[in-house]
């Protein structure tokens, strides 16, 4: 990137000079223009695919037009930053909801619905890249939404197609927890947890070609290794990594190989232009030292947990997950935040070793209790990538690429391949789920 870009500087500004220097200041002819990054940022179409503001909009009634109140997102913080789209992630917490995934999966959606529907003329509800065009062209935020962990369909295809229906374009297939068709990075050393012998079962194969045919980008986020190359291996569309960072800078299981980061820009069948990895700015996936330094506080920051806990069962309470965060908050907000550079570093390395067509982002906004880079607190410090992005030699189009063009052409091509499984009339998926648990 750097060489070809400085080479292209070469080439750009020298001339420039040059024209300035011969031409007197009276003529007329135009000066040949380089565009500011401010500019640049403003001619983007800004996607974001993972903010998890819903979670506030139902526990803390929190509504877009407030302050941001400690939060990374609000409809003022969006038009400074010129977000142009939002994937609202749909997060169910297995344990809390235990027996009511669908109902809290349904409550969130509900949720975002009720955002758009109380600022019509500012957000606009979207389901389609087409539909994200036309928000922009409206100069209105586009809302969509991404369910985050395949527990909430609860092993259920119509659920799934249900989900759609409601307006959900892309699914995580696992969050931190394996659900019995996927395995998850987070319990994939869990020797207590039933995992899959091949990454997916026969029934998991049926929910990635159900999200194909129906047109929601399958989502490798969090999913463990096996799962994913066997997802890879079955979708027929490019995939999608709505929130991960490569695992080369920073060793967290949840982060990416480069092996992995070249496959999902190969994804999708011979045809296909490849899927794409949306930087997450969390700093535990980001920043090694800061992982090593989280590391060390957590036993500590997990007893104090497990004391709320246990205090909140001996009282015939619910976990109190809010209250368990916000204790945690107090021990991590003690590590030294990283420098913004990290956040660029691992777009960088993506954009390198996947190409540049094929890297994104996916803040995890207000998912990961403040623990964000040096400068970035919320969406209104996103021209600050391509500033800094700029800074290191990448062009206009780059940057508007790494911005949202990229999830543009991925999530295109997804509703082109629903479009053809549509049109193949493939047998119908059997209705005999959910899939019997006993055979693993
Ligand atoms: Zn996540």
């Amino acid at each position: 990137m750097r060489t070809h870009l400085s080479l292209a500087l070469l080439l750009f500004v020298v001339p420039a000079l040059t024209y300035a220097q011969t031409q007197a200041p009276h003529t007329a002819q135009p000066m040949p223009k380089t565009q500011s990054p401010e500019s640049v940022h403003r001619s983007a179409i800004v996607i974001d695919t993972h903010a998890d503001t819903p979670q506030r909009f139902v526990d803390e009634h929190f509504d877009l037009a407030e302050p941001l109140g400690g939060g990374n997102l609000n409809l003022d913080s969006v038009h400074k930053g010129n977000l142009g789209a939002e994937f609202f992630s749909i997060w169910v917490e297995p344990e809390q909801y235990k027996g009511q995934y669908a109902r809290r999966t349904l409550e969130l959606i509900d949720a975002v619905k009720q955002q758009v529907a109380h600022h019509p003329d500012q957000i606009e509800f979207v389901t389609s890249p087409a539909g994200i065009e036309q928000a922009h062209r409206d100069r209105k935020f586009a809302a969509l939404m991404g369910i985050e962990g395949g527990h909430s369909i609860e092993d259920s295809i119509p659920l799934l197609r249900q989900y759609y229906a409601l307006g959900v374009r892309y699914m995580t297939l696992t969050w931190a927890n394996s659900n019995g068709w996927a395995d998850s990075s987070g319990d994939i050393d869990d020797k207590s947890i039933p995992h899959t012998t091949e990454g997916l079962n026969e029934f998991g194969k049926d929910v990635v070609y159900e999200m194909n045919r129906l047109g929601m980008m399958v989502d490798v986020s969090h999913v463990s290794d096996r799962t994913f190359f066997r997802t890879l291996i079955i979708s027929r569309a490019p995939v999608i990594a709505s929130h991960s960072d490569a695992r080369a800078l920073c060793d967290a299981p949840r982060n990416m190989t480069d092996d992995m980061l070249r496959a999902v820009a190969r994804s999708g069948g011979p045809e296909s232009k490849g899927g794409v990895i949306q930087v997450n700015f969390f700093n535990g996936f980001l920043s090694q030292p800061w992982r090593d330094a989280y590391k060390a506080i957590k036993p500590e920051a997990d007893k104090a947990a497990q004391a709320l806990k246990d205090k909140a069962k001996a009282e015939g309470k619910p976990v109190p997950y809010d209250e368990i965060e916000k204790l945690q908050r107090q021990y991590v907000d003690r590590i030294p935040r990283p420098p913004f550079s990290i956040l660029i570093d691992h777009i960088d390395h993506i954009a390198k070793v996947a190409g540049i067509d094929h890297v994104g982002i996916g803040s995890d906004f207000d998912g990961v209790s403040g623990q964000l880079p040096e400068g970035m607190d919320s969406t209104a410090d996103l021209p600050k990538i391509t500033a800094a992005l700029m800074a290191r030699g990448y062009s206009a189009e780059d940057c508007r690429k790494i911005l949202g063009g990229n999830l543009l052409r991925v999530f295109r091509e997804v509703e082109q391949v629903s479009k053809e499984l549509k049109s193949e009339d493939r047998p119908r998926i059997t209705e005999k789920q959910p899939f019997d648990k006993e055979q693993k």
